[in-house]
């Protein structure tokens, strides 16, 4: 067989795709009863659990 090159792997840690690769996403914050959005603040990326990877799933 004749060998493979690597541009048949995908690289080992793709960028996430929902927070570009920060591992934050910006969160809308709401307060009182009438859910006021008062700002934005970073939040924890839950598609790649912070570490700024694609899922490999
Ligand atoms: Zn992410």
């Amino acid at each position: 067989m004749a060998p493979r090159t690597q541009a048949a792997r995908k690289p080992a840690s793709a960028e996430c795709p929902v927070c570009k690769g920060t591992g934050e996403v910006p969160i809308t914050v709401r307060v009182g009863r009438r859910r006021r959005a008062v700002g934005q603040q970073n939040g924890y990326c839950l598609t790649c659990f912070g570490t700024g990877e694609a899922p490999t799933d």
